[in-house]
């Protein structure tokens, strides 16, 4: 299925199908009929993808940079060598740069693509969950520094997003399991329907099965390019809904100090279930239906919360690593809260200290 992003003269596809990576250069025939293909992906991808790709493009004029794997790719001294090469290359206005990975590689590329020569295309394929049903899609670019992730970076929309689900069989089980937490997210924010889609076809998703892993990515494609089109920039506040699960699941990717011990979908996940329950807390939301956010987590075997995170600071610390988060704005913190089931919204007006108080009665109750 094709799903449009609108935005103006920035709007392009997105293209999900199964085995179309092996169709790539039909798919991208509009873009490489100028000029050359030039791939960047990295060292795990190159060995399981990459061959398809390049199978795909056979007798078609490209370059392959393939770059170590993992987060720390994403820095200054790797954006550096990535433009060194890609300059060295002679890139032209004809030739289109394609980000074959996950969400590193896309936002690193991305990024790469939106300051080389003041801005030039370039095309996503997505090879992680996450990355296919979120990052992708956006054009969110950054690197991470010192200071923290992702806090240097541009808006840069891809020219096409393309988009195969089997690629995810190569994908550790770990990885498939952060991304699918990504995805219950949008049912979360506002889709009850899909919600229940998910808890009715998970199992059938994580084991591989093509029609649904298709319908998990154009639905949940479909709900992020609604809420792109609408706040492109993340001004008017709407983009910020897709953060459910982020201010809570950031503090404890930084508890543990963004390692492999929590992935980040692992911590959006236990996120997720953090905000239902203190928005139950509030009196915001039923109870009932912050249990049952944490019954799928845990059916699907995600964190459902602190115990099953690993995390056992105290709600301070946890609070404290929030404010550190770059969504603070002013002094205060965004979070996202729940009326229901698909009924999500921003609240600015959270009390840190109310929080704090319910992260450490979490932490005595588990
Ligand atoms: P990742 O790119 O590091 O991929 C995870 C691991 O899977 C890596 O080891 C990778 O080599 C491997 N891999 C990828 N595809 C594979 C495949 N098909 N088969 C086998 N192995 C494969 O991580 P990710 O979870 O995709 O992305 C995380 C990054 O995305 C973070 O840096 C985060 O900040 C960023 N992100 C960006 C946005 C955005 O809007 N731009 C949104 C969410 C996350
Ligand atoms: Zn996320």
């Amino acid at each position: 299925s094709i799903v449009p992003v609108s935005l103006g003269d920035r709007s392009y596809d997105v293209a999900i199908e199964a085995g179309s990576l092996d169709g790539a250069a039909r798919h991208l025939a509009p873009w490489l009929k100028r000029g050359r293909a030039i791939i960047i992906t990295d060292s795990n991808v190159a060995h399981h993808q990459l061959p398809r790709l390049e199978a795909s493009l056979d007798g078609l004029e490209r370059h392959v940079i393939t770059l170590p794997a993992g987060e720390s790719t994403k820095s200054w001294a790797q954006l550096e060598a990535l433009t060194d090469r890609l300059l060295a290359l002679e890139v032209e206005r004809g030739d289109h740069i394609i980000a074959l990975g996950g969400g590193v590689i896309g936002d690193l590329v991305g990024f790469a693509a939106a300051i080389l020569k003041r801005g030039c295309g370039f095309i996503q394929i997505p090879t992680t969950l996450l990355a296919q049903v979120d990052s992708s899609v956006g054009g969110k670019t950054a690197i991470n520094t010192r200071a923290g992730k992702n806090l240097i970076g541009a808006f840069h929309q891809p020219s096409f997003v393309l988009i195969d689900p089997s690629v995810l069989d190569t994908l550790p089980r770990r990885e498939l399991g952060a991304g699918y937490a990504e995805v219950v997210k949008y049912g979360l924010i506002g889709d009850f329907g899909f919600f229940e889609w998910c808890e009715a076809n998970a199992a059938r998703l994580l084991a591989g099965d093509a029609e649904a892993r298709v319908h998990a990515i154009a639905t949940s494609v479909a709900a992020k390019a609604a809420i792109v089109g609408d706040d492109e920039r993340e001004t008017s506040g709407r983009r910020a809904l897709l953060n459910l699960g982020h201010t809570f699941g950031h503090a404890l990717e930084a508890e543990t100090g963004f390692s492999d011990r929590l992935l980040h979908g692992e911590g959006v996940a236990a996120g997720m279930a953090l905000a239902f329950r203190y928005s139950a807390r509030r009196g915001l939301c039923a109870s009932q239906d912050a249990e049952r956010v944490a019954a799928h987590l845990r059916a699907v075997a995600l964190p459902d919360g602190l115990a099953a995170a690993g995390i056992a600071a105290s709600g301070e610390t946890l609070v404290a690593h929030m404010l550190h988060d770059k969504k603070m704005a002013a002094g205060t913190l965004a979070f996202i809260l729940a009326r229901a089931i698909g009924n999500s919204f921003v609240d600015k007006s959270v009390e840190l200290a109310d929080v704090a108080a319910f992260l450490n009665a979490e932490t005595r109750s588990s």
